[in-house]
């Protein structure tokens, strides 16, 4: 198979990606424990390594290296290879179609957009953000048409594509919209007419210490190796893939509410065994012949969040694994939570509530925020929407959702950061996330169907054995819809959430 243009071509993807693990390494460490001090240090540190990266990215011989194996027949016969080239071309003609000063623009335009949105977003004042908002979208826009419109679809889907690669905004409304209609009516079947699960242990006060070292039994228990990775804290919890072998979860503690970090923990713990199954790294533990290439890379953020909300929820949330956890628990924090009874603890991390913010929401309402977001930010971008009636639409929106009048913008259309900086198109990969993981939990039951009783005492290899092999080992080979259908057999669809959702919900409110 490899000819020398695809070895060559190989070789200087892994020095790119070289490259950004040192950025990644710069950047975890600015979000964990550099001193406040370092930041303007630290901005021109990340600015000189983003100039490097993006040279390499956009380099001529990177673009002629991958159009002769394009039209090489020893790559093009050999399936692995001929995806690993599709997908380079793919980063090569997005990363080479933006101009510079567009590329210079957006990053300029956004960090100050991002401050005046913090602004905005402490006093409620959408006014104060409108003028940024219509700059970031006009930009964001500009960046579209650079893109071009893919194939059959609208503006959106060039931005979409950044994010969730080859999706469509009109696929995606026709799974979104009758999967809203079905969440509001259970929302409203279950806040109207059951009764709510009982929260205290939801409140026992557990101090940080104790918190963290649960949460790295937990993970260990789910697989992830500590030899590879570690945990640590930080603001803004999330997850670096930093480079092969080193895979950081961070996370944030709350004494009062311990729930926080235990399900922060196991997203970013779902999230780091997908870094940590893809094959950056051979047997022996060195960076694998494929390393810095697109089959050693995550295939999309939909998948990605596939992992996090699987465990998060799918296992986390589920009462087989209290029966393993509570007891494991009590050992770390103590008598005044060691009184509940598993069941107890089942119950109330599964609490529904008509709340106004996205991050803070629960499992049966958190997709109708994104939907939401996803309505609005379509509407932005092909017009559709004039950003300063962005508030009124969104509360609206909002009411005939969840039933419920939002207050004031803070808790509103100012809430997230991503528009301000031009991230348009990745919220629906949230949603896309939560589907896939219930279409997914659902085969690996099918090939599992002893998993709770395993769960129970503490086995979950058949979770992360089943992602291993469907996903994780393979990179971006396959688009997101065709590991979807290869492992499950089915396009992706709404039912398998929705039965996930009434299955568990409705008992635990009685209804
Ligand atoms: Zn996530």
């Amino acid at each position: 198979m490899p000819t020398s243009s695809y070895a060559e071509l190989c070789s200087l993807k892994r020095e790119a990606a070289t490259l950004a693990s040192v950025a990644h390494l710069l950047g975890w460490d600015q979000e964990t424990y550099m001193p406040s001090g370092g930041t303007a240090g630290r901005a021109e540190m990340s600015a000189a390594m983003a100039g490097l990266i993006h040279e390499r990215e956009t380099s001529k011989r990177l673009g002629e290296l991958i159009a002769a194996c394009a039209s090489d027949k020893a790559v093009q016969t050999d399936d692995a290879a001929a995806a690993n080239v599709r997908e380079m071309r793919r980063d090569y003609d997005r990363a080479t179609k933006l101009p510079k000063d567009l590329v210079t623009e957006l990053a300029n335009v956004g960090a100050r957009s991002q401050d005046a949105w913090k602004d905005a977003r402490k006093k409620s004042d959408f006014k104060a953000f409108q003028p940024w908002l219509e700059k970031m979208v006009a930009l964001t826009r500009k960046k579209a048409e650079c893109y071009g419109v893919p194939a059959g679809g609208e503006l959106y889907d060039a931005l979409l594509d950044e994010y969730e690669p080859d999706a469509r905004a009109a696929e995606i409304e026709a799974v979104f919209n009758p999967l809203r209609d079905r969440l509001s009516g259970l929302v409203a079947e279950l806040l109207d007419n059951g009764t709510p699960p009982d929260t205290a242990s939801r409140k026992v006060h557990v101090p940080e210490a104790a918190q963290h070292a649960f949460g790295l039994k937990v993970i260990e228990q789910m697989g992830f190796d500590l030899t590879r990775g570690r945990l640590d804290t930080t603001t803004h919890p999330f997850c670096e893939g930093l480079a092969p072998g080193d895979t950081r979860l961070t996370t944030r503690y709350d004494e009062n509410y311990f729930m926080a970090a235990l399900y922060g923990i196991m997203h970013e713990a779902g999230h780091g065994l997908y870094e940590q199954g893809l094959p950056k790294q051979d047997a022996a533990g060195e960076p694998s012949s494929i390393y810095g290439t697109p089959l050693s890379e995550a295939r999309s953020l939909g998948i990605h969040e596939s992992q996090s909300r699987g465990w998060e929820n799918f296992v986390g949330r589920g009462r087989a694994f209290w029966d393993w956890a509570k007891p494991v628990a009590d050992g770390f924090f103590g008598s005044a939570f060691a009184k509940f009874s598993p069941d107890q603890v089942y119950r109330a991390s599964n609490l529904v509530e008509r709340s106004f913010i996205r991050v803070e929401a629960d499992e049966a309402t958190y997709n109708l925020h994104v939907m939401l977001r996803f309505g609005i930010e379509r509407a932005m971008i092909s017009g559709d929407l004039a950003i300063k009636d962005v508030p009124g639409e969104w509360n609206e929106r909002f009411e005939r959702m969840l039933g419920v009048k939002v207050p004031d913008d803070a808790q509103g259309c100012l809430q997230d950061v991503h528009w301000s900086f031009g991230l348009i198109g990745y919220f629906p990969t949230y949603t896309l996330g939560n589907l896939y993981a219930a279409q997914f939990f659902e085969a690996i039951r099918e090939e599992a169907p002893d998993l709770d009783a395993r769960i129970a005492k503490g086995d979950m290899s058949p979770v992360l054995d089943w992602t291993r092999k469907h996903i994780h080992s393979l990179g971006r080979r396959f688009t997101a819809a065709e590991i979807c259908e290869r492992a499950t057999g089915k396009p992706l669809g709404p039912d398998p959430l929705m039965r996930h959702l009434e299955g568990k919900l409705r008992p635990i409110y009685g209804v």
